[in-house]
């Protein structure tokens, strides 16, 4: 029985999240859109929770159970309080969650028909970053996946604005450094450890605004700064190099771009600008690398 009742939960709460991320790229205050993003947030919400629930084996906890089946579930009010007595930590805060509950209310049941309230708007994607990470995390399911990267809901504002205000209230808790994405410029281009678009174990810089991230393994690499001394914030092509040994880099917090060079000796990146060292038209980070090479010719 649990199990039709998880799957048909997760379905519905998956069609639902896609929904209402269309919706939220057409919010704006100038338009009467954000009451329907804020109902379809809730309705994801309201879904989302009880899967979660139901998956980790709280249903008898959260719905009427006669003769082993489901009559219904609990209020949704008091399904959300039993959540957040028992989750230790969370994405998302009660309070801020709440009022996305008590503006449907309002909406559904009195018909408000408000204009723009830019609080709520950005409770609801602080929401949609809620489900998200949570999902991600507790189950490994990834729902921003499969998205184009760049996604064109970066260019909505309030989407910018509540994904680095999400940014900044996670940064408080587990300090990380957070850089200009150079697709959509958000400053929110994160270490993909702290809340990923994937479960992806390769370590990645991965933008929350936009879903483009940069694989710093495999395709890219990133070192400190040369010029404003900010650690790891130097970000390479790993994959594309001249016959001189040179990468193009760009530095993600100063905007410098002068070009990196891979030694040839040991593999690192750095700066020529920091020296370094050349014998037979190859460069070397070291004088010890270019020894080495040396006694191996
Ligand atoms: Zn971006
Ligand atoms: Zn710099
Ligand atoms: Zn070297």
């Amino acid at each position: 029985m649990h199990v039709n009742n998880e799957k048909e939960l997760y379905e519905t709460c998956v069609d639902f999240f896609h929904f209402s991320l269309q919706l939220i790229r057409e919010i704006s205050p100038s338009n009467r859109n954000l009451k329907f993003a804020v109902v379809n947030i809730q309705i994801t919400l309201e879904l989302f929770i009880k899967y979660y629930l139901v998956r980790q084996g709280h249903l008898e906890n959260i719905a009427d159970i006669k003769n082993g089946k489901l009559k219904n579930y609990k209020k949704f009010d008091t399904i959300m309080n039993y959540y957040f007595s028992n989750t230790k930590w969370s994405y998302g805060e009660k309070k801020e969650l709440k009022k996305i509950l008590d503006a449907r209310n309002l909406i559904v049941h009195k018909g408000l028909r408000s204009g723009w309230d830019n609080d709520l708007a950005i409770y609801i994607i602080k929401c949609v970053l809620f489900i998200h990470g949570t999902m991600l995390n507790s189950f490994g399911i990834s729902l921003l996946k499969g998205y184009p990267q760049p996604n064109p809901i970066s260019t909505n504002l309030t989407w910018r604005e509540g994904i680095e205000q999400s940014i900044d209230k996670l940064n408080t808790k587990h300090n990380f450094s957070v850089f200009h994405c150079p697709e959509c410029g958000a400053y929110s281009l994160i270490p993909s450890n702290i809340i990923g678009l994937d479960s992806n174990p390769d370590e990645s810089l991965e933008c929350l605004c936009c879903f483009y991230f940069y694989n710093i393994e495999a395709e890219a690499a990133v070192i400190n700064c040369y010029k404003c001394s900010e650690s790891k914030s130097y970000l390479i092509d790993r994959l594309n190099s001249d016959e001189r040994q040179q990468h193009l880099g760009k530095c993600l917090e100063c905007g410098i771009n002068t070009p990196v060079r891979k030694c040839y000796e040991c593999e690192r990146f750095y700066h020529p600008n920091d020296g370094e060292f050349t014998f037979d038209n190859n460069y070397f980070c070291s004088s010890d690398c270019k020894e080495i090479y040396e006694e191996c010719m």
